[in-house]
């Protein structure tokens, strides 16, 4: 039995989420980068209508000769904000864990424009640490505190990355190079949950451990590739955290989810001047973000049929998306002006998957007014050639 003052908060909090079926998206534009240029002719390229504060719900790229494009989304991060900030943001949607829920937060964007940072950050400066620290840090704090009430959790994290449609363990300890790939095979059952065979699953029980955990699938990760971030930026990074509540006292349990993802990089197929494997590779990630895209968009309009199959990424977060699970998505933005047409495709897959309108430039030709509708009834975010 929950608690009556718990009961109510449940109920305002569904009831608010409920609006969009669970889904909610925030923009994050990082600050400039030396050498970056963030202006287009006189004006910014980046502009936050009807927002004084750094905090708003308003964005806007500026594309010269007078033309914008306006977005708004559940909220709006400046360059300024910081990653503490972000993190008040979402700290009661990574709480929603502890009382059984099944979260995801997903960081989207093009290479280079902040997903890494807003989910993982630098861990060696303590106020540039991401949202899977400070989360993790507020869990394993308010499951000690929940213990003077008989509450006792076990929790146990993995690491897996999706690339080219296929999993990998981040955690499996190194073998002697010799054994075959494993093949990791996912599978739910009629209560959700969710199994994906051979997986390293790990006890956590205080932030170091995660850590070292972290540490380990970082070496993982760059282990045959030249460049880190060459293989980071192609595949997806997913850690869960499975948290099982039970209470002495009352006997009762929950089963919550944290799903913290890291998603490949959505640059566009022609900037990649993709040949071979690189092209299999792009179609792989193209293919999963607009699966991705069209999943949560099918649960915000309430369908009846979610096409969770179409992609291993989620199909592995079926039972975490849609139902009474919570999704958030960041999307991340580069504020140079070398990567508008990026942040333009960024901006219209977030507006798409919020189902939020796009709102309509200040001046427009009608070749370009065509050719964004036929993006929009397409459902691609990138393909067509940019408005002049
Ligand atoms: P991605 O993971 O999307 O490829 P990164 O997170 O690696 O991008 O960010 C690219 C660079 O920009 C990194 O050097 C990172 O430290 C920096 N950066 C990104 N976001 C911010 C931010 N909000 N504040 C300060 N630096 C940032
Ligand atoms: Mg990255």
């Amino acid at each position: 039995k929950l608690h009556e003052g718990e009961l109510v908060r449940k109920k305002l909090h569904n009831t608010i989420l409920e609006l969009k079926g669970n889904v909610r998206v925030f923009c994050r534009v990082r600050p400039l980068l030396h050498d970056e240029e963030d202006v287009v002719g006189t004006e910014p390229l980046v502009q936050y209508p009807n927002s004084t504060e750094l905090m708003g719900r308003g964005i806007e790229l500026v594309q010269g000769q007078g033309q914008k494009h306006t977005f708004s989304f559940d909220k709006v991060f400046g360059p300024e904000v910081m990653q503490e900030d972000v993190f008040v943001e979402i700290s009661q949607l990574v709480q929603s864990a502890l009382d059984g829920y099944k979260v995801c937060i997903f960081a989207y964007g093009q290479t280079g424009s902040g997903k890494t940072h807003t989910m993982l950050g630098n861990q060696d400066q303590p106020e540039q640490r991401g949202i899977i620290p400070r989360s993790l840090e507020q869990i394993f704090k308010t499951s000690q505190a929940l213990s003077s009430t008989g509450w006792s959790f076990r929790m146990q994290a993995s690491m897996l990355e999706i690339y080219n449609e296929t999993i990998r363990d981040l955690l499996a300890r190194p073998g002697n190079g010799n054994e075959p790939a494993k093949q990791h095979v996912v599978k739910h059952d009629q209560n959700g949950n969710t199994t994906v065979s051979d997986l390293s699953l790990v006890d956590v029980s205080n932030w170091k451990e995660v850590a070292s955990l972290l540490q380990r699938a970082a070496q993982s990760r760059s282990v045959g590739k030249t460049a880190m971030n060459e293989q980071s930026s192609r595949s997806h990074c997913v850690f869960t955290l499975r948290l099982s509540g039970m209470n002495e006292s009352t006997e009762q349990q929950v089963h919550g989810v944290l799903n913290l993802i890291d998603l490949a990089g959505s640059e566009r197929l022609s900037r990649s001047c993709s040949t071979g494997d690189r092209l299999k590779e792009t179609q792989a990630i193209n293919k999963s973000l607009s699966s991705l895209g069209d999943v949560i968009l099918a649960i915000g309009n309430k369908e009846q049929h979610i096409p969770y199959r179409n992609s291993k990424l989620t199909y592995l977060l079926q039972p975490c998306l849609g139902g009474d699970s919570k999704t958030l998505m960041f999307v991340n933005i580069s504020p140079d002006s070398k990567s508008l047409n990026e942040s333009l495709c960024s901006l219209r897959f977030a507006a798409k998957v919020n189902a939020c309108e796009i709102g309509v430039p200040r001046r427009q030709t009608l070749a370009s007014r065509n050719s964004e509708s036929r993006l929009r009834k397409n459902g691609s975010y990138c393909e067509g050639s940019p408005p002049d």
